[in-house]
């Protein structure tokens, strides 16, 4: 943890060569792990003199922090693989699978996309692998977004 009054915001930039003041920022950065692209804010140190990122002594730790903490709160969720599993297994197409399961119709494409799902429709489509009475159940609720041939392939299988 970094703790920082006002007077001893100062540090060395390397940009300028010299000490100079500078400014704790946010910044949205993406991280590859394991294959799969997740999004991260982090704490940068912007000069104030030159607009450049500077290494600031005890940061490096605080990003890694701050990555571990954010990275656990996604890691659980499902990825574009277990989706596609879904898919291959209900003979399904992305947007059909989105309706089916009570998404908007883009949700799905945009997971395969490798937009990180939220915790709530992960579970969702976790549980629709898991159990086939949880994707009956589903593709009954929503078989008027369905067309009947969809329907009918995906319902066979949740059935068999
Ligand atoms: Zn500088």
């Amino acid at each position: 943890m970094i703790v920082i009054s006002k007077k001893e915001r100062r540090d060395f930039c390397i940009q300028c060569r010299r000490l100079t003041g500078y400014l704790l920022q946010k910044k949205d950065i993406v991280r590859n792990i394991r294959d799969r692209e997740y999004p991260f804010n982090i704490t940068v140190a912007i000069c104030t003199e030159c607009g450049e990122e500077m290494s600031i002594p005890g940061l490096i730790d605080k990003n890694v922090q701050e990555i571990d903490e954010q990275y656990r709160a996604v890691a659980g969720l499902v990825s574009p693989v277990d989706i596609e599993r879904l898919m291959k297994l209900y003979r399904i197409e992305k947007v059909p699978l989105s309706l089916a399961l009570g998404f908007g119709e883009m949700t799905i494409p945009r997971y395969m996309e490798g937009q990180v799902p939220s915790r709530e429709n992960s579970d969702v489509i976790r549980s629709a692998l898991s159990s086939p009475s949880h994707m009956k159940q589903k593709l009954m609720e929503n078989r008027e977004l369905l067309t009947e041939t969809a329907f009918r392939k995906a319902f066979a299988v949740a059935v068999s």
